[in-house]
């Protein structure tokens, strides 16, 4: 691991620092449901104001399409990390414009200021390099070094995580480092039994994944969205679940190859049912073989694994000594379809060992229900980079930092 640290960047004390964070936090009205990812932010900024330099910090939120739009504001962001560090937190309403210009001129030393969203312009995620890199030089007039920390976009080649660190100094933050420790202790000589459970709904990203696992891990759980695409693969019918028709050949292959190399892949047993995608549709558990023989026949939709599934996820990731989860078991932002995540979850906090948790919406899930972060191992900030990482595929925003 050759990642530079801060500390490469010399005294920082009356320096611009441009800092890439990930606050891309969950939105509900403009109130931030689940402030994970601010708090994960925290420590590298801490460290930075401490050390007396004008904090810069730069993030996207959400999706917006290259054009500003309130509804992806970091303002409310901006408000919740003034209080996280418990100091005044500047904000400019644009990214490189006038007032960003105006904000980082009138910085003092260990002030912080945060920039609107990075995506409010189009040349943050274009995959034209000329405009990127575009982009990253208006960003690097700000910034006499860069400070990389959003590790739920190291995967992406972007202007603020790929060029914006090549255009001045720049290392990895603290949040950055922490992540790495723990995947590496993933990726290298994991303690056994290994165990890796998916779930999730975001189906034909995370099958490409288990090609990568098999050799690695000892059990693989599967719940959440894709399970229905694995139980496809086994010839059973599943009503009007999420399925990924054209993904069955590959799953099948992947049965086919665990069954070689000794890995067991555990499948559902039973699933909840429903009606319908609601919290107070009618749902029944019904064996996983025997989906559309319910009372809502091929509508009937498979929303969470059943309580026989979840238990026995349960004693296997109990069992193990190193656990990774991405993924809810089921829509588990309806009460109804909770139950499976929650089980899961709570196994995961009884592992004597190493747990982690990946992935946006399974760290929402696991706060969301009421754990606390300190019962897991680490909850990564990143999905998709963890998943990445753990492919063993390059990630551009860690290769700029100096990791091989
Ligand atoms: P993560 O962000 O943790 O990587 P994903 O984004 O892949 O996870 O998936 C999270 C979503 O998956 C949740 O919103 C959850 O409601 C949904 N989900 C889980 N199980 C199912 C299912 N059986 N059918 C439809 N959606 C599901
Ligand atoms: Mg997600």
């Amino acid at each position: 691991m050759t990642l530079r640290t801060i500390d490469s960047l010399g005294p920082l004390a009356g320096k611009r620092v441009v800092v890439r964070c990930d606050l891309n936090v969950p939105l509900r009205d403009g109130v931030i449901t689940d402030d994970g990812r601010v708090r994960a932010s925290v420590p590298t900024l801490a460290a930075l104001v401490a050390q007396g330099a004008r904090v810069i910090v730069v993030s996207h939120l959400g999706r917006p399409d290259g054009a500003p739009d309130p509804k992806y504001s970091l303002a409310p962001v901006a408000a919740r990390l003034g209080e996280l560090l418990d100091a005044p937190v500047a904000f400019a309403t644009d990214t490189v414009g006038a007032d960003a210009a105006a904000k980082v001129a009138a910085l003092a030393d260990g002030e912080v200021l945060v920039l609107e969203n990075l995506r409010f312009n189009a040349g943050e995620t274009s995959k034209n390099e000329a405009e990127r890199t575009a982009f990253a030089g208006e960003l690097a007039e700000f910034a006499d070094a860069v400070v990389s920390d959003g590790f739920g976009v190291v995967h992406r080649k972007q202007a603020s995580v790929y060029e914006l660190e090549q255009l001045r100094p720049s290392a990895a933050g603290l949040l950055i480092a922490a992540e790495l420790d723990v995947l590496d202790r993933l990726t290298e000589n994991p303690e056994r039994p290994y165990t890796v459970v998916l779930g999730g709904s975001k189906v034909s990203d995370k099958l490409g994944v288990i090609a990568h696992l098999l050799p690695r891990v000892d059990a693989l759980l599967i719940g959440g969205g894709m399970l229905f695409t694995f139980l496809a693969a086994q010839g059973h019918k599943v009503g009007s679940s999420l399925l990924e028709a054209d993904q069955i050949e590959t799953v099948k292959g992947y049965l086919a190859e665990a069954a070689e190399r000794g890995v067991d892949i555990v499948l559902p047993t039973d699933v909840v049912v429903a009606a319908s995608f609601s919290a107070d549709a009618e749902h029944v558990v019904a064996p996983a073989d025997a989906i559309e023989q319910t009372p809502f026949g091929a509508s009937g939709l498979g929303l969470d694994i059943g309580p026989d599934t979840a238990s026995e996820f349960a004693n296997r990731i109990r069992g193990s000594k190193t656990v990774f989860w991405n993924g809810p078991m089921g829509v588990f932002e309806l009460e109804p379809f909770a139950a499976g995540t929650r089980v899961v979850a709570a196994a995961l906090t009884q592992v004597d060992g190493l747990s982690v948790v990946g992935g946006g919406d399974s760290a929402a899930a696991v706060r969301q229900l009421g754990f606390d972060d300190a019962q897991f191992g680490h909850i990564s900030t990143g999905g998709g980079a963890s998943l990445e990482f753990l492919e063993g595929k390059k990630l551009p925003g860690l290769e700029v930092l100096g990791w091989q």
